[in-house]
């Protein structure tokens, strides 16, 4: 093919290539970190963000801040893309991982302006960041106390509201881990479906309670019913127990006057005798996800039986995993299999509202009662609750700790520095970029408090150093407490990170940096071929 010909092929594309690639990319993974910085760490600023249709929000998650951004820019894409990919995994650790990719890249790009091959960065970053990764893992320690796992959450929790909130989530997390967990294949893992959680407007944060068992704002059908029931048997029908709507459900041919008065007999005897025979199974309570009819109702009642209708669909499977029952789908074929058992059932009002609470006999299946000023604060506590469990759920996987306020940043920093690796030529420098690098986290998190980042860095790193010759294994766990504002030994301080989370977040960034350094050609299509060049020019002229 010749040059023309080649040329043409890419005629609908716009095209960078080289240096110019590398540099554009580059600036879109920089304008992504910068959008997120100031969120970093325990000071970290919120930011509102408002969508397409006015609504406004306030949030101090990287990631949030990330998935709502109308971002077009590829490689900006993939950076967001490693963000969520991180706060899938371990919900915690992506304003970090952003910030490393972009610094590694800016890094790395003043090495390029020096004549260096991308391809010998990417040997360096890999090597420090193999080093780094063995470094972490060394200096790691065993988390022990449920003391250790209230710090990591805490810390972790960082920029989330007030500390007694935080303490609050993280403690309410804590005492919900059995109910709320399955364990699998992959070890513990955080359950959403065990879990409800009812807003329940006044008092705070602080006020917020858990308790085993699910409570569900209802009362049952008729006041007269017998709704405090201790040691009992529970029915859960996915349906109704009502009469067959005449419009709807059956066809009737009607040759004789009386026939409909007839029909309505039949029906609710079928009703009376379908209770008949759900009371045989020696059940307490009957939850239904649709209707009871009057006739149903008053046959309950006469039988003992508490009754609750157009219960919610996953109301019903949270009951089920509670107490040991199988939702049935039809009234007609429920059978001793299908009945579950409680330790108790009771109704309380709260304010103005009727809740119904049921204690199961598993102990799976939880309610969080978040209490709160305004919907905006209960949100937010409810999100840090998830990430607080989820996180509590990794360190069951994965015992390990590290030192938090930059400290496993500069202890790794400190250790690449102090290879010298005799084999290495230019890879060396990129080794020096990595180490560079992992220095702009207790950087960033200073400059957030509103300290001088570079004093801060300094003093940390002089800190660590000076201990070094005398205890190099307390030296790495010396970190920026930035309550205090000074360098402390972050095991006392209890400012601990998670070891999976940190090196998941070194290994995710050095991994996304390889990438975009890898990609030296950006062609754009200008249009969509798919698209029909008529409604292309309607697109475009809309
Ligand atoms: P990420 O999205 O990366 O998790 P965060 O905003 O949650 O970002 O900040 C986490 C960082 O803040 C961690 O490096 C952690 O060690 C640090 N951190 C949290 N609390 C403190 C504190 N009180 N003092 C110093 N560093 C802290
Ligand atoms: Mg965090």
């Amino acid at each position: 093919m010749s040059g023309a010909e080649q040329a043409n092929l890419l005629n609908d594309t716009t095209r960078t290539s080289g240096k110019d690639a590398l540099k554009k990319n580059i600036d879109a993974a920089v304008a992504v970190s910068d959008a997120i910085r100031s969120t970093l760490g325990p000071d970290g600023l919120d930011k509102m963000l408002i969508r397409d249709n006015g609504d406004a929000f306030v949030t101090n998650e990287g990631v949030t801040v990330l998935n709502e951004a109308k971002v077009e820019h590829p490689a900006a894409k993939m950076i967001i893309s490693s963000a969520i990919n991180q706060s899938n995994k371990l919900s915690d650790g992506t304003t970090t991982t952003v910030l490393l990719i972009a610094e590694l890249l800016q890094n790395a790009w003043e090495l390029v302006t020096k004549g260096i091959h991308p391809t010998t960065i990417i040997e360096g970053y890999k090597i420090a960041m193999n080093h780094t990764i063995s470094h972490l893992e060394h200096i790691s320690k065993e988390v022990k106390s449920k003391d250790d796992i209230l710090a990591i959450i805490n810390t972790s929790l960082s920029g989330k509201g007030t500390s007694s909130m935080k303490n609050s989530i993280a403690n309410l997390a804590m005492i919900s881990m059995d109910g709320v967990t399955k364990t699998n294949e992959e070890g513990v893992t955080f359950d959403p479906t065990l879990l409800k959680i009812i807003k329940d407007k006044g008092g705070t944060i602080t006020d917020s309670w858990t308790m085993n068992g699910i409570v569900i704002p209802k009362q049952a059908v008729h006041p007269n019913m017998n709704t405090d029931i201790v040691d009992g048997a529970i029915l859960l029908i996915d349906g109704g127990i009502e009469h067959k709507d005449l419009s709807i459900n059956a066809s009737l041919k009607i040759t004789s006057a009386g026939m409909i008065e007839e029909f309505k007999k039949q029906e609710v005897n079928r009703i009376k005798s379908e209770i008949s025979e759900i009371a045989k199974l020696g059940i307490n309570v009957l939850v239904c996800k649709d209707g009871i009819s009057d006739e149903g109702i008053r046959e309950l009642e006469k039988l003992g039986i508490a009754a609750y209708r157009r219960v919610e669909k996953n109301d019903l499977e949270l009951l089920a995993k509670a107490t040991g029952a199988t939702i049935s789908n039809n009234p007609q074929t429920c059978s001793k299999q299908h009945v579950g058992n409680f330790k108790r059932s009771r109704e309380e009002k709260w304010g103005n509202v009727h809740h119904w609470i049921i204690d199961g006999v598993s102990n799976k299946g939880m309610t969080l009662i978040l209490k709160g000023s305004s919907s905006q604060i209960m949100d937010v506590a409810e999100g840090a609750f998830n990430d607080a469990i989820r996180l509590a759920c990794n360190l069951e996987r994965n015992k390990k700790m590290l030192p938090g306020g930059g400290g496993s940043y500069i202890s790794a920093a400190r250790n690449i520095k102090s290879l010298k690796i005799n084999e290495l030529g230019r890879e060396q420098l990129a080794l020096d970029a990595f180490a560079a690098t992992l220095e702009t986290v207790p950087m960033a998190l200073a400059q957030n408090s509103g300290l001088n980042g570079l004093d801060e860095l300094l003093n940390l790193i002089s800190s660590q150093s000076n201990l070094n010759n005398k205890d190099p294994n307390k030296a790495s766990w010396l970190g920026i407490n930035l309550s205090s504002k000074t360098v402390e030994n972050t095991l006392e301080s209890g400012i601990l990170d998670s070891a999976a989370v940190v090196l998941q977040s070194i290994k995710s960034s050095t991994e996304a940096a390889i990438a975009i350094l890898r990609i030296d050609d950006v062609l754009w299509a200008r249009q969509d071929p798919s698209i029909p060049d008529e409604v292309q020019q309607s697109l475009d002229n809309s």
